[in-house]
Formats: C-alpha cells, sequence, structure tokens
C-alpha cells in the first residue's frame, strides 16, 4: 500500500491591473479531479502545468503510495481570482482532504503569485487550510513558480517549498521530481528547518532570465550548496504586477533541521541579490527601430532572421494577448517575410472559420476587446489555414505537453505579414503554434511573439541570442517600471525608492 499521499493544486499569476479570473477562465484552461489528475500526471504527454508529474514519477519510482487525488486547476496569468470562486475551491479542497483522511503526506502544486479581489494571500490559505486539517506531524510540500510573491505565511504552513529555477522555465517536471523525493525523506522522519527573507527589489520581469545576471548568479549559487545538511534552495523573482504586499524576491532555504545552516545561506543570497540590485535593468528596442531592422532583414536575405519580443502584452503576465501596435508598425512600413504569433481574437477566428480557407475578406482585429490598449485594426486578409488548436509542444517549456489554443487561424494580412490568431489566451511558448497550421519557422524574416521569455526556449535553436530583442510596446505587463500605478507593492522599494536603504534581517527563521 506505502503512505498516502493528497495532491492537489491551485496555480494563478496576477496582473492586478488585469480584468477578473473567473470560475470559466479556470475551468477552460485547466481543471481535473479525482484520478484523472494522476492518469494525466502518469501521461506521456501530461497537460499539467507544474510539478505533479514530477512528483508522481519521483514517488512511483521510490517505492508504493497511493495518491488520494483531490482537485487541480490553473488559469495561467490572469488578473486577480474572484473571491467567491476561490472560497469554494478552497471549501472543495477542505471537504475532500477530511473526507480522504488519514493522510500521511500532502503535495501542493502552487504557482505563487495569486491574488484573490479580496484575499490578498490565496497561498496562505490553501496552505493553511491544509495544515489545519492534516496537523503539524503531517508533511505538506508546495512547488512554486519562480515568479512567485512569497508570505511568511506560505513558509510557516509548509515543511518545504520548492521553487522552478530555470526562466525560461522548463524545469517543472524536475521540481515536482525533487519535492517527490523529499516527501519520501520527510515520510522517513527527517524534520526541516527554514529561513526565508524577503528583499525589497521590484526587478523588471524581462530582467529575471536564468542563465545571465545577478538573478542567474544567485540561483547558481544556491545551487552549489545544497547537500548535506541543506535540502532545497530557492531564489525567487517575484511578479510584480501583483502589486501588493507579498511583492519582493525572496530567498527560502531549508536545512534538513540545522537552523543555523539555514539562515546564514538565507542571509547571504539576500545580501548578493540586494548588492547587485543596481543591474536589474531593462534593455529594450523602440518600435521604429524594431521596424527598421527588420525591414532590413525584409529586404536582405543575407541577414540573419529577428525574433522580437511583444514583452508589454505577454499573456503569461496578465497582458490580454492581442495589442496591434507592432503590428500597424510593420504593415504601415511594408515589411515582408515576418509572422506574429499569437494573437488572441475568438471572433476574428470565428470568422475565419465560418468563411473558409482561402476566402479574403476585410479583416477587423479586436472587435470584441474592450481593453483600451488592445486598439482595433483593420486589414485585408487572406485566411491560409485554420485547426482546432490542439497541439504537442516542440521544446521548451510546453516540450511534450498536450496544449489546447482554441480554435485557430493562420490570416495573411496585405499579402505580406502571417498572423496566427487563438481562441484561448496564452503566450507564445512554442514553434508549433505557427507550425501545426503550415507556417514554417525557420523560413520567417523575422517574429514577433507576445511573451515575455518563456518562447526563448521555444526558439533558441532557431534564432540564436543576440538576435532576439525586447520590444517596448503597449500593455498590461510593460517592463517600464515607471508607466504603472502602483499602489498596493510595500514601500519602500528598489528601484521605485532609488534612495532608500536595507539591511539583511538578522532573524529569519521561521517556525
Ligand atoms: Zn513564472
Amino acid at each position: 500500500m506505502g503512505p498516502r499521499i493528497a495532491l492537489l493544486g491551485f496555480m494563478l499569476e496576477t496582473n492586478a491591473f488585469a480584468p477578473v479570473a473567473d470560475e470559466a477562465e479556470f475551468r477552460q484552461k485547466h481543471w481535473l479531479e479525482g484520478d484523472d489528475i494522476v492518469a494525466d500526471a502518469r501521461s506521456p504527454t501530461p497537460r499539467d502545468p507544474g510539478g505533479l508529474s514530477g512528483f508522481c514519477r519521483a514517488m512511483d519510482e521510490s517505492g508504493p503510495w497511493e495518491p488520494v487525488p483531490l482537485a487541480m486547476t490553473t488559469a495561467g496569468a490572469s488578473g486577480p481570482v474572484e473571491q467567491g470562486f476561490f472560497d469554494r475551491f478552497v471549501a472543495l479542497i477542505d471537504e475532500r482532504l477530511r473526507a480522504a483522511l488519514p493522510v500521511d503526506g500532502v503535495y501542493i502544486q502552487a504557482h505563487g503569485a495569486c491574488r484573490g479581489t479580496v484575499d490578498l494571500d490565496p497561498e496562505g490559505t490553501l496552505f493553511s487550510t491544509v495544515r489545519a486539517i492534516v496537523g503539524p506531524a503531517v508533511p505538506v510540500v508546495a512547488t512554486l513558480d519562480l515568479h512567485a510573491n512569497v508570505s511568511r505565511k506560505m513558509v510557516e504552513e509548509t515543511d518545504l517549498l520548492v521553487a522552478y529555477l530555470t526562466n525560461p522555465h522548463t524545469d517543472h517536471a524536475d521540481r515536482g521530481h525533487e519535492a517527490g523525493r523529499a516527501m519520501r525523506e520527510l515520510l522517513a522522519g527527517v524534520k526541516t528547518a527554514k529561513a526565508f527573507v524577503r528583499v525589497p527589489i521590484l526587478p523588471p520581469q524581462v530582467a529575471l532570465l536564468s542563465d545571465r545576471g545577478p538573478y542567474g548568479e544567485a540561483i547558481a549559487k544556491g545551487q552549489t550548496r545544497v547537500g548535506g545538511p541543506i535540502l532545497n534552495v530557492s531564489v525567487l523573482g517575484n511578479f510584480s504586477f501583483g502589486d501588493y504586499p507579498k511583492n519582493g524576491m525572496s530567498v527560502i532555504v531549508t536545512a534538513r533541521g540545522d537552523q543555523g545552516a539555514a539562515n546564514a545561506l538565507a542571509r547571504e543570497l539576500a545580501g548578493d541579490l540586494w548588492n547587485e540590485r543596481h543591474r536589474f535593468t531593462p534593455r529594450l528596442l523602440s518600435i521604429e527601430e524594431a521596424t527598421s531592422r527588420m525591414l532590413e532583414a525584409s529586404e536582405d536575405p543575407a541577414k540573419p532572421a529577428l525574433l522580437f519580443a511583444d514583452c508589454a502584452d505577454n499573456p503569461g503576465g496578465g497582458g490580454r494577448g492581442n495589442t496591434t501596435a507592432i503590428l500597424k508598425s510593420f504593415l504601415d512600413a511594408g515589411v515582408t517575410g515576418a509572422a506574429f504569433a499569437v494573437h488572441t481574437d475568438p471572433p476574428l477566428v470565428a470568422e475565419a472559420h465560418r468563411r473558409g480557407v482561402g476566402a479574403r475578406f476585410t479583416a477587423l482585429l479586436n472587435r470584441g476587446e474592450t481593453d483600451p490598449g488592445s486598439e482595433r485594426l483593420e486589414a485585408q486578409a487572406e485566411v491560409m489555414q485554420v485547426s482546432d488548436g490542439e497541439i504537442v509542444g516542440r521544446r521548451g517549456s510546453i516540450g511534450g505537453r498536450r496544449f489546447s489554443l482554441g480554435p485557430s487561424a493562420w490570416l495573411r494580412l496585405e499579402g505580406r505579414i502571417d498572423v496566427v490568431f487563438i481562441s484561448i489566451r496564452h503566450q507564445c511558448f512554442d514553434t508549433e503554434m505557427l507550425e501545426h497550421l503550415g507556417i514554417e519557422v525557420r523560413a520567417l524574416r523575422g517574429l514577433v511573439v507576445k511573451s515575455r521569455g518563456h518562447f526563448r526556449a521555444g526558439f533558441d535553436d532557431i534564432f540564436a541570442d543576440e538576435h532576439i530583442r525586447e520590444v517596448d510596446g503597449p500593455g498590461l505587463a510593460t517592463p517600464v517600471l515607471s508607466r504603472v500605478k502602483w499602489t498596493g507593492v510595500p514601500r519602500p522599494i528598489w528601484p521605485l525608492d532609488p534612495d532608500m536603504t536595507w539591511r539583511v534581517p538578522d532573524d529569519v527563521a521561521v517556525a
């Protein structure tokens, strides 16, 4: 039989400036209950967005166990979760976990940067609900996204928090596996000692890649210390657009009982981040500059193909995934050979499906959108291909995972620029989002993706790092912090308060 481990998950990255995420959005994007959760996690092409597949694999590899799957959902990145829905979800977990008792352990798949329309620490609420039911002796382990905004309560109510180490995120399953291995240690009697420091830095989201810069250096240094007394080191980048008291970078060090070792390492890494804060800066290209570079690439096939990130309208950061400023600039300038992926526009996709492949018509983009930043655009269009939008990712963040874009269409605008339109709001992670429709990414002279950084792991074998640039367009996830009307981030915080001082606290232990 083996130990009974409850499995549950709730994942949302909240952009406080985006429309509220309701139950319908969660159910549309990912919703599994009971045995379907384990069946998906053990599938060769899971839909699971987090660490669950790796957690189950680690448990399967290390002996008998009995999964007790409760419920699992995510809405990706969106606005604050509608409070009534979140409360119902917590009540559902409460009811099912009580009914499943006794359990020997709990695994929670969380994002960590959720905000409710009322509750400013939904993960803390969920974790404390679980803890109150199972009691202090049962191990509770959770995985977190690298962009989690961590509260002290989240650390208090769990035995171990394991955050992703890579941005772009390609290690969800590996971190779940790590959580599963740690679960076996905790079940065998190991007790954890935890240290937690929140560092008052609000970095632009584009300055948090894990293979470079001060953030990458802190993550790498932390990993060299794992082993012996140190069970896990998690350095979290934070998600700035939460705009609430949990904002700030975090360091969590979890030791095998050795509180002193946890404290010392957490303080050291927090000090490193603070001392290097001046290096958290974005390097953006203006739309005009991107357009002129793209024109050059259009006209000279000897020049390398270019990849531009429309990072401010990244649906993975709560953007609407449909702004048209860069597209309009490229169309006006006469760019050829470029593609845009992916624009969320359900009415336009429906029209393309209705008219059929080969149809030519005047397309109106964003006719169903109310956000003022998502400007309408009219262009002559030809329907090149349509699809149901069901794909399996090729590599990177969704490599090997089943993924739904909803009904999709490839339209050629003004006979020159190819655009992929989808119906379920997502960022562009993967070449399959274009190629399943017939667009050959390697043949393009340029590509504009609605994504902040995860695209890098999906396109890095086609576009060299030096030909990838972030473009300064409009959108709800702009990396230009001075344009955001912050009301909730804790102050002072760097760089909004550039003259502030701060020192690492002496007491960082969390009981
Ligand atoms: Zn993330």
